[in-house]
């Protein structure tokens, strides 16, 4: 007989979400463990790949990297049943950077629902050294942990101290984590997005008191930002950030743009600037972020804009994608 099939979140082709049935992974590799799915966050990228503006992605792809869910049976320390998030980043750990130690950067990385299918299915299989133990989180909750793990990590990326003068560009999740991790710091948190209403709406919602829509507004009367870190996803923007930020102080690139950047040298050198990539995530700042969310220091109610079941996605996948401006984070749920 042959495995029964399962519900699947798939991306067909560009414009085309379907559930469709599918026999799952049953074959676990040595170290690896199945995991039962409980909710699974929806972000940009998961709009950009049914959009078609994701610029690498084979079709037709399971969707799915914002991960919560339970162990199948048990394995390695963990029992059957405990809830954890799935770090969804998958590293060889033989490449230079894994040898370093960044995983997050991994040179063959293979990220769930990108890269590889995705976790939008009641059941994956995931290496156990990408599980992470949830305790004390509702599963949605776990399922917000692997965005802000990209704040937080662009945050630690930028040794910002207690007191320093930080600007967020771009107020949008991924923003969002970034100034609540700042601001965890000790840091003073500017805001910044061209649009006024998303700006207000965040300001009100996570009590920031400075917002700006234009750096020259941002930087009036002030001598720039000890730390700026960009979550815009526009070249225009990443370019006009370079003004803002301090003499001795840090430019932090968060999104990326397809595009080439370019900046001025002069201003650049006499800044002694230091300019940061920062990509993905690492195992410490998933912790930071269960423990801040743990001791209650993410308003993880307010980061959740609606939950819905997998079968009603399918509906609801193109509104969503076409008018996300209001949106934080959409949770979809398949298990509890
Ligand atoms: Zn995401
Ligand atoms: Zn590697």
């Amino acid at each position: 007989m042959s495995a029964p099939t399962r519900p699947h979140g798939a991306v067909i082709e560009p414009g085309t979400f379907v559930v469709e049935q599918r026999v799952p992974q049953t074959d676990l590799p040595e170290g690896w463990a199945l995991i039962n799915i409980c909710s699974v966050g929806l972000c940009g990228t998961d709009y950009h790949i049914f959009e078609g503006k994701h610029p690498f992605l084979e079709y037709p792809r399971v969707i799915g990297h914002e991960l919560s869910g339970r162990l199948a049976s048990d394995v390695d320390g963990f029992a059957k049943g405990e809830l954890v998030v799935i770090n969804p980043y998958l590293s060889c750990d033989t490449c230079h950077s894994c040898k370093l130690g960044k995983r997050n950067c991994c040179s063959n990385i293979e990220v769930l629902g990108v890269h590889r299918d995705g976790g939008m299915t009641p059941q994956i299989a995931v290496p156990v050294n990408n599980l992470i133990r949830a305790e004390g989180l509702s599963a949605q909750q776990a399922a917000m942990v692997e965005f802000l793990a990209i704040g937080a990590h662009a945050v630690q990326r930028s040794n910002v101290a207690a007191g320093a003068r930080v600007l967020v560009t771009g107020v949008g999740p991924i923003g969002i984590g970034v100034a609540l991790f700042a601001r965890l710091k000790g840091a003073e948190v500017v805001l910044l997005d061209v649009s006024e209403e998303r700006l207000a709406a965040v300001q009100t919602k996570f009590g920031f008191s400075q917002g700006f829509t234009s750096v020259s507004a941002a930087i009036d009367g002030v001598t720039g930002f000890d730390v700026v870190f960009d979550a815009t996803g526009h070249r225009g923007a990443i370019e006009a950030g370079f003004a803002a930020v301090a003499f001795g102080g840090t430019y932090v690139l968060v999104s990326v743009v397809k595009e080439t950047v370019t900046f001025s040298d002069p201003e650049f050198h006499k800044r002694e600037m230091t300019l940061l990539g920062s990509r993905n995530a690492l195992q410490a700042d998933f912790d930071w972020v269960l423990s801040a969310m743990r001791a209650g220091d993410i308003d993880t109610d307010e980061l959740c804009s609606a939950v819905m079941p997998l079968e009603d996605l399918p509906a609801q996948m193109e509104s969503l994608a076409r008018d996300r401006s209001g949106l934080i984070k959409v949770i979809v749920t398949l298990g509890d």
